[in-house]
């Protein structure tokens, strides 16, 4: 076969950062392909600005080194069987067409679909909400999703979206469940995860009480071609990563803190939660109170934000 000439980090869709420590690199991982795909774009073009024109011509002038290319291009029948070359083989099968790419880059997620829904409460009265449910070409399992724990299964899911009598009524005060419940050991590390469509790393919001200790990240999402904020919220755990504070950078593999059960007795686990900041809504003025107030946020679907495996 006519061997295929390949850019090969830029196509084979492998996060950028580091990935958090144990986890496994899913065989067939389409993990923010086309943001590596986009940095590495910006990147070249940063790298090349920079440059002196004295480079830049030298660099034109110079003839190509088959030698130092050797590894940048490969041929497609030489690569290990577990390496999917994601984007780029979709973009030559024509299944990925130039303008689904620059949709993919630059408009990122579609717009949500905010929907009214409601429940009844424990003392009898109903209560309206809005929430963000699943979008539909996202995966309803929850196994097709990478979490900030490393092989801990959710053991209940987000139900906000269903009718009244299918939503969660557990022990506890709440009706309906507003995030992924992820069930591991005792201390089990709880690492950053980019999200689908994330710009740039996480950032600490908050280190504190409120679902038992609790850390509140915020991420930047493309969405519908423009910037959006969302908030993770991360409940009961044991304790926060040392020396976490507001405003920290968090990027991919970075140790959020550790699984607990606090203010959760007898269950270990930890609380996921995505919500959506609403336009005009600085996240960083939200105080853990008010940022679950419905004028602040608005609660999603994590897979909705969450990577695939
Ligand atoms: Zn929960």
């Amino acid at each position: 076969m006519k061997p295929i000439a390949l850019a090969f980090a830029a196509f084979t869709g492998l996060p950028a950062g580091p990935l958090p420590a144990g986890s496994l690199l899913p065989a067939t991982a389409p993990v923010g392909w086309a943001d590596t795909w986009a940095e590495h774009l910006w990147s070249s073009a940063s790298s090349a600005s920079s440059a002196s024109p004295a480079t830049q011509a030298g660099a034109d002038d110079e003839p190509l080194d088959a030698d130092a290319l050797e590894g940048f291009f490969v041929d497609a029948d030489d690569l290990p069987p577990h390496v999917m070359l994601q984007g780029c083989e979709l973009a030559l099968s024509g299944g990925l067409t130039p303008e689904t790419w620059s949709r993919e880059i630059w408009l990122g997620a579609p717009f949500p679909r905010i929907v009214e829904s409601g429940h009844t409460e424990r003392d009898g009265h109903w209560i309206d909400y809005e929430n963000i449910p699943r979008r539909p070409e996202r995966p309803e399992a929850y196994t097709a999703y990478r979490y900030p724990v490393v092989a801990a299964p959710v053991v209940s899911g987000y139900d906000l979206d269903k009718p009244d009598d299918e939503q969660r009524r557990g022990s506890m005060n709440a009706i309906g469940h507003g995030g992924v419940d992820l069930v591991a050991e005792m201390d089990a590390p709880i690492t950053m995860i980019r999200l689908e469509h994330q710009k740039g790393d996480a950032e600490v919001l908050y280190v504190g009480p409120f679902f038992g200790e609790t850390v509140i990240t915020r991420h930047v999402l493309r969405e519908g071609g423009a910037d959006h904020e969302y908030v993770l919220i991360f409940g009961h755990l044991d304790h926060a990563a040392e020396g976490l504070r507001r405003g920290r950078r968090l990027p991919d593999g970075a140790t959020v803190g550790y699984v607990g059960n606090s203010d959760s007795p007898n269950l270990v686990h930890l609380h996921l939660e995505a919500r959506r900041v609403r336009d005009g809504v600085d996240a960083w003025k939200l105080a853990p109170d008010t940022l679950r107030l419905p004028e602040s946020t608005v609660v999603s679907d994590p897979r909705n934000v969450l990577p695939l495996r």
